[in-house]
C-alpha cells in the first residue's frame, strides 16, 4: 500500500483526505444500493470532480438475506478495492463439496456419494467464500465513507419515473409521500429485477419461468447431519433436493429447499408458505439426518426464472448515440440463486461501467466508449443464463434419471465458470485481437489477468503481480524483459520506456496536463533475473518516476520472478527469449498481449480509447 505520497499525513492511511464539497450538478445517479450500485458508487467515490449520488428505496442499509457466494472472481476485484482480506477473515471458505443420494439398497435413505475440491488449484490466488450479502454491502460503504467524496446513499428515495433530455436525465423521486427531481449527466439504474429504470427506458426482462418452487432459509441449528459445514448438493429419492451452503462464523447455515413443481399460472406466493414448510421438507430430504432450528435468521421462497433485457441501456439498436441511461445487475438479468451468481454477476457489471464513466466524465475518453459496456456485459449475462438454466434443470430432474446422475460430472467441469472467471470479452474497441499470444500463452486476451506471484526489486517483497491494480481507472502495461544478462534486460526496458515517454511519444498523448506520468497508463516492469542482481536506482526514469507535490520517487514498479512460490515467466507460459507487454484494463480484463517492441500498435489502440 502506498500512502504519504504529497507529504505525511498522520493516521488510518485508508481514510483519505475529505474533497471540499461543492454544488457542481450530478455527473452520475445510481438507483439502488445493492452489489451492482454499490459496487459502482464505491469506486466513483474515489473520484472528487465527479459528482455522483446513489439513492436507495430502502430506509437504511441491509441486514440479512439474498445473496452469500462470492466468487473467486469478485475475491480478486475486492482486492483492487482494498477490502479482500477482510473478506476473507470473515467469510466461510468454500473448500471442498460434498454430494448426498438414495442408498441404492434403501433408497429412502441417503448417502454420501462424492467429494469434489471445489476450486481448482492454480485457477486464483483468492479463495471462493461465503459472505452475507449484507456484510458486502458494508465493505463498499466503508469505502465509500473514507473516500475522498464520503459519500453516502440518500435513503428513503424511490426513483419513481425519468426522461432522457439532450444533455442530461431528468429524474423524479418519491422522498417520503413528497415528489423530488433531480437532473444528471449519467442514471445507472440498479434497482433489481422490478427495476423502474429498465421500464422508464423500456427495456423488458425476456426469458422463461421454470414454475419450480424454492426456498432458502438461513438458520442456527442442530443437526447430526455430518457434512453440515460443507457445501453439500442432497437429492433424496421422492422428496427433492436440498443444498447445504455453510456460512460465516461457525455456526450459520443456509439451506435451499425445493419445493413443489408449480402450475404454469401459479405463483409461489399462492401457496402461503411458511418456514415450518421448508423446515420439514429438509428433514424428509435429508433422512435419516434431521435438523432442528434453534434460530430461523431469514427465509424466502421464489420460483426460477432466467431472463435478460435486449440491451443494458438506453441507445437502440442501429443509433450512434452514446447511451445516458445503463441498467446493471438483476435490472438487466435474473437468475435462480443456486449457481451463486447474481451477486457477483450484478458486482461485474458495475465494474465494468465504473472505469469507463470515470475516463468520460474526467474528458479523457470519447462517451461512444459507454456503448462497450452494454455489449460486453449483455455477452456475459447470456452465458450465465444458459449455464444456469442446464443447472437448474440437472437440480429439478427426476430421481434416478441420467440428468441427476451428471450434477456431479456438470459441477467439476463447470468450476471455472462458477469462479467467475471464464469471462472473456470478443475483440473490439477495447480488447485488442489475440495474435500475440504464444508471446504469453498464460494470460489470455480478454479475460480477467490471472495474477502470478512475484517479488518487488526494490525491497524483496513477496507479492502478487494482480495485487497493483487499484479503482483508480487507471490502465497497467506490464513489460516483461526478454532473456540475457541483467543489464541487457535492463537495457531492453530502457529501450521500451524510452519509446512509451519520448515527447510526442504515447503518454505525452494520453496522461492529462500536469498529471504524474503514470496517471493514465502504469508501466511495470517484470524481470527475469533474481531481485538481488539489480538495484532500483539501475532502472529507466519511467520505472523510477518521481511523482506527486514533492516530487517523491516511486519504489514499487520493477519486480523479479519468486523462485520459492513459482516462477511466473514459467506459470503463465511466457516467451522467454523474446519477452512481451501484457496490456491490462482498469477492471483488471487483459486487453492485449503485444510484442515487447511494439510501441505503435499499442500507441494506436490505447489513444483510440484515451484522450489524454
Ligand atoms: P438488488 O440486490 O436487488 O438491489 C436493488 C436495490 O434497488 C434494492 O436495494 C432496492 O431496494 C433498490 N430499489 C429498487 N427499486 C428502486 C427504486 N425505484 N428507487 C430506489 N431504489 C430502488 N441470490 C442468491 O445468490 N441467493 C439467494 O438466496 C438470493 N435470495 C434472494 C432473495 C430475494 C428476496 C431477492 C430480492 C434476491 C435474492 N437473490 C439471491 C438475488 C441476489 O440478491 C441478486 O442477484 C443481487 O442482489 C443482485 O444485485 P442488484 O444490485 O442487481 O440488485
Amino acid at each position: 500500500m502506498q500512502f504519504h505520497l504529497n507529504g505525511f499525513r498522520p493516521g488510518d492511511p485508508d481514510l483519505k483526505e475529505a474533497a471540499p464539497r461543492d454544488a457542481r450538478p450530478l455527473d452520475v445517479l445510481i438507483v439502488g444500493a445493492g452489489p451492482a450500485g454499490l459496487t459502482l458508487a464505491a469506486y466513483l467515490s474515489g473520484f472528487p470532480e465527479i459528482r455522483t449520488a446513489i439513492v436507495e428505496r430502502r430506509s437504511g442499509p441491509m441486514e440479512k438475506g439474498q445473496a452469500d457466494g462470492v466468487s473467486c472472481r469478485s475475491m480478486e476485484m475486492f482486492q483492487c478495492f482494498g477490502f479482500a482480506e477482510r473478506v476473507m477473515r470473515e467469510a466461510y471458505w468454500v473448500n471442498e463439496a460434498t454430494f448426498w443420494k438414495p442408498d441404492p439398497d434403501a433408497p429412502d435413505r441417503i448417502v454420501r456419494t462424492g467429494r469434489v475440491q471445489d476450486v481448482e488449484d492454480g485457477l486464483s490466488e483468492m479463495p471462493h467464500v461465503i459472505l452475507n450479502q449484507a456484510r458486502v454491502h458494508d465493505m463498499y460503504l466503508d469505502v465509500m465513507r473514507s473516500s475522498p467524496t464520503r459519500l453516502e446513499p440518500l435513503y428513503g428515495r424511490s426513483v419513481t419515473g425519468l426522461e432522457v433530455e439532450d444533455d442530461a436525465v431528468s429524474v423524479t423521486l418519491d422522498h417520503a409521500g413528497r415528489a423530488e427531481s433531480v437532473r444528471a449527466r449519467y442514471v445507472v439504474g440498479c434497482d433489481g429485477a422490478r427495476s423502474t429504470v429498465r421500464g422508464a427506458i423500456g427495456r423488458k426482462l425476456v426469458g422463461q419461468a421454470a414454475h419450480q418452487a424454492w426456498g432458502v432459509m438461513d438458520l442456527l441449528l442442530d443437526t447430526d447431519f455430518p457434512d453440515i459445514r460443507f457445501k453439500s448438493l442432497i437429492q433424496s429419492a421422492d422428496e427433492g433436493t436440498v443444498l447445504v451452503i455453510p456460512r460465516e462464523g461457525g455456526y450459520l447455515v443456509r439451506l435451499y429447499v425445493e419445493l413443489d413443481a408449480l402450475n404454469p399460472e401459479e405463483r409461489v406466493s399462492h401457496r402461503n408458505l411458511e418456514v415450518t414448510d421448508l423446515i420439514s421438507a429438509a428433514n424428509r430430504i435429508l433422512a435419516p439426518y434431521s435438523i432442528e432450528a434453534a434460530e430461523v435468521v431469514w427465509w424466502s421462497v421464489y420460483e426460477i426464472g432466467q431472463r435478460m433485457t435486449d440491451a443494458f441501456d438506453d441507445a437502440a439498436g442501429g443509433d450512434d448515440r452514446a447511451p445516458r441511461v445503463f441498467i446493471a445487475g438483476d435490472a438487466c438479468h435474473t437468475h435462480s440463486p443456486k449457481a451463486g451468481q447474481g451477486m457477483n454477476v450484478s458486482m461485474g457489471d458495475g465494474f465494468n461501467l465504473a472505469w469507463k464513466l470515470v475516463s468520460v466524465l474526467r474528458g479523457q475518453a470519447d462517451p461512444s466508449l459507454l456503448k462497450s459496456y452494454s455489449r460486453e456485459r449483455r455477452a456475459v449475462a447470456k452465458a450465465l443464463i444458459d449455464f444456469d438454466e442446464e443447472w437448474a434443470r440437472l437440480m429439478s430432474a427426476p430421481p434416478g434419471s441420467r440428468s441427476q446422475s451428471k450434477l456431479q460430472h456438470y459441477f467439476a467441469q463447470h468450476g471455472r465458470y462458477t469462479a467467475g472467471v471464464s469471462v472473456r470479452y470478443e475483440p473490439s474497441d477495447v480488447i485488442l485481437a489475440d495474435d500475440a499470444a504464444p508471446l504469453a500463452r498464460g494470460f489470455s486476451t480478454g479475460m480477467r489477468l490471472h495474477s502470478a506471484p512475484v517479488i518487488r526489486l526494490a525491497d524483496g517483497r513477496p507479492m502478487q503481480i494482480g495485487h497493483v491494480q487499484r479503482t483508480d481507472a487507471r490502465w497497467l502495461l506490464l513489460a516483461f524483459a526478454p532473456a540475457g544478462p541483467p543489464s541487457a534486460q535492463r537495457d531492453a526496458l530502457a529501450r521500451l520506456c524510452d519509446a512509451l515517454a519520448c515527447e510526442g511519444g504515447l503518454l505525452d498523448a494520453i496522461t492529462p496536463e500536469g498529471a504524474d506520468i503514470d496517471a493514465a497508463l502504469d508501466v511495470r516492469a517484470v524481470l527475469q533475473c533474481h531481485h538481488t542482481e539489480l538495484a532500483i536506482t539501475d532502472m529507466p526514469r519511467l520505472l523510477f518516476p518521481r511523482k506527486g507535490r514533492l516530487g517523491l520517487r516511486d519504489y514499487e514498479k520493477v519486480f523479479c520472478p519468486d523462485p520459492r512460490a513459482g516462477d511466473i515467466f514459467e506459470m503463465r507460459g511466457l516467451d522467454r527469449e523474446a519477452g512481451c507487454m501484457v496490456l491490462v484494463r482498469p477492471d483488471q480484463y487483459v486487453a492485449g498481449v503485444l510484442p515487447l517492441g511494439d510501441v505503435a500498435r499499442l500507441s494506436t489502440f490505447l489513444t483510440g480509447i484515451l484522450t489524454g
